[in-house]
């Protein structure tokens, strides 16, 4: 043994060294939040359960166009439609099999009216599978639940869009 590594060893070198990292990591601000209590922002672009939006009137956006259908990888998404007495195309069923859904993002991208859209909720974990098929009402429900932090994030994305 050297003479520094004996001098380090008589004086405890090594403990005071840690002690002083354990403090100084004592008073620095904490990486870990207190979840579900505490929540770390999340970006507007941040694809989570999915949405149908209505406009303003109550009316809903989608059009039947079936291009979220078309798109879709995971071919996960299954529409029916059929016009309305007033000519408008209105879809009669929209499902989306959320256990097949890889939240791609292409949905929303391809939707003309920003009817579908990927909105902020992470929190939706199920204990069987049936409750991940999502039908129409659910989605236009998610959609009427987060219409005001999805419309924030959208407008917040506008100018890169
Ligand atoms: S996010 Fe992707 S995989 Fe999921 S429904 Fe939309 S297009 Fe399909
Ligand atoms: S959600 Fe959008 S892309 Fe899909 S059918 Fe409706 S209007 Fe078309």
């Amino acid at each position: 043994m050297n003479i520094g590594q004996t001098i380090k060893a008589f004086t405890l070198w090594e403990f005071v060294r840690a002690h002083a990292l354990t403090l100084k990591y004592f008073f620095k601000a904490k990486a870990t939040i207190n979840y579900p209590y505490e929540k770390n922002p999340i970006s507007p672009r941040f694809r989570g359960e999915h949405a149908l939006r209505r406009y303003p009137n109550g009316e809903e956006r989608c059009i039947a166009c079936k291009l979220c259908e078309a798109v879709c990888p995971a071919q996960a998404i299954t529409i029916e439609a059929e016009p309305r007495d007033d000519g408008s195309r209105r879809t009669t069923r929209y499902d989306i099999d959320m256990t097949k859904c890889i939240y791609c993002g292409l949905c929303a991208e391809a939707c003309p009216v920003d009817a579908v859209v990927e909105g902020p909720n992470f929190e939706f974990a199920t204990e069987t599978r049936e409750e991940l098929i999502y039908d129409k009402a659910k989605l236009l429900d998610n959609g009427d639940r987060w219409e005001r932090v999805i419309a924030a994030n959208l407008a917040a994305d506008a100018p890169y869009r």
